[in-house]
């Protein structure tokens, strides 16, 4: 509405306030366009034509100086009020043979004051149709654009505040109703990612309570009785503090990545060696368990990489297929050159995970097996992390999978 009324405030300002002043200055303008135009063809035969073009089609009268009687007023004019007025000017030509000649240029300035009431008139009347069609487009605007958009507005407040159930609704134009399916989306998922940090800061508690507790009554009993300490007391004391320290690192490695701390530190590292060293590692702590840890290679690969993370992603998986690995408590471990990319492979012949599972087990705080058991600990933090580890690399990563026979996890890395 306001930009329709500024639009005829212009449109009446223009035709009714300047009208006339306008027309006169336009007047002028033809005035010395014509002197110019004669100025040009004075010598030529064409000056005629040029002198009768002026006088019939911009009713500009070129006279001789000498000669020059003003025009007489036009009936009309006579029983107008005001005195008509008209714009005349001299102009010097040199002619061909040397002689100079006057010409007065005269042109007629007609009233415009009859032309401006009827400009009023049809601007009341095209005022009057604007604005009654500027109020039917706002209420079109307003019910298509304006009223879905402050609905939407509503229901994200309530989402806002922690009500993921709200429902948004799109009316009228496909952008409002694409917009309506996003934070439908999202709502989705932020009821999904809400549901398992609920799940996990209960697994957490409890992890935490659990090994806690053993340590205090440990610690408690080897206070009291001294003499009697065995070495599976503090055994036990070691395990529940190292269960303690992985879910503690692993929380704080998500927490750094949520808010963006993590910063690449990338050196040229001999991969194969940094792989063995690892799986070397585990050999010692899984020997008494009877795991069989296998590593294959054909040769030393360097890489341009962060050590520290592609170890803690090789590192995650191999805990996995420890901690999942079937009955042959048999590990294998491959590293497959593949044109420029080394391809780190870990396979185990455990339960392997369903297909229904396969998508998820990259989300954070994903487990497949719900329910708690300490045995099978863990935070669903472990794939996470991989993905992420991998991702900042700029590299790959997967899984094949078949319940009942076992996992092949897998990440590559372009080699530099
Ligand atoms: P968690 O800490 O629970 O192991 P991860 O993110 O490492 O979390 O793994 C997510 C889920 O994927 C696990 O809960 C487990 O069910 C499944 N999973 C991971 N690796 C294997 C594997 N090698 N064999 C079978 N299941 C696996």
């Amino acid at each position: 509405m306001g930009f329709c009324a500024l639009l005829l405030v212009i449109l009446w300002i223009f035709q009714t306030v300047f009208l006339s002043d306008m027309y006169k200055m336009i007047r002028k303008i033809e005035i010395e366009r014509g002197i110019t135009l004669v100025e040009k063809n004075i010598n030529s035969p064409k000056l005629e034509d040029v002198l009768y073009d002026l006088e019939l089609n911009k009713e500009i009268i070129v006279r001789p100086t000498r000669n020059f009687i003003p025009p007489a007023r036009p009936v009309a004019d006579l029983h107008n009020r005001r005195q008509p007025e008209s714009i005349t000017k001299e102009k010097v030509f040199v002619l061909a043979d040397g002689s100079k000649i006057s010409l007065t240029f005269h042109a007629m300035v007609t009233p415009v004051d009859a032309t401006v009431s009827t400009l009023q008139m049809q601007l009341l009347i095209i005022t009057g149709i604007i604005l009654l069609l500027a109020t039917l487009l706002a209420m079109i605007i307003s019910k298509h654009i304006s009223n879905p958009i402050e609905q939407i507005n509503q229901s994200a407040k309530v989402l806002a505040k922690g009500n993921y159930e709200i429902e948004f609704e799109g009316k009228g134009f496909l952008e409002i109703r694409e917009l309506a399916d996003t934070l439908n989306t999202t709502a989705l998922e932020l009821s999904k990612v809400e549901g398992m940090r609920r799940e996990l800061m209960s697994n957490i508690s409890h992890d935490l309570r659990t090994p806690l507790a053993f340590i205090y009554s440990y610690a408690e009993m080897m206070h009291d009785f001294p003499h009697e300490v065995t070495s599976e007391q503090s055994q036990i004391i070691m395990d529940e503090a190292k269960r303690l320290t992985s879910l503690v690192n692993d929380v704080l490695d998500i927490s750094s990545f949520e808010t963006g701390i993590t910063k690449l530190n990338k050196t040229n590292y001999n991969l194969t060696e940094s792989i063995r060293k690892t799986i070397n590692r585990f050999k010692e702590l899984t020997k008494k368990e009877g795991y069989h840890l296998q590593f294959t290679y054909d040769e030393e690969i360097y890489i341009y990489a962060d050590e520290v993370k592609i170890t803690q992603a090789f590192y995650n998986i191999l805990v996995n297929a420890i901690t999942y690995s079937g009955q042959d408590k048999t590990i294998i471990m491959r590293q497959i050159l593949k044109g420029n990319c080394v391809r780190i492979e870990v396979v185990d012949h455990g339960d392997g995970i369903s297909q229904d599972d396969l998508p998820y087990i990259w989300d954070r705080y994903y487990k497949v097996d719900q329910k708690h058991k300490r045995a099978l600990m863990g935070t669903g933090l472990g794939l996470s992390i991989v993905k992420k580890m991998i991702d900042i690399h700029g590299g790959d990563y997967g899984v094949e999978s078949e319940v009942g026979k076992g996992s092949v996890f897998w990440f590559q890395l372009e080699l530099e």
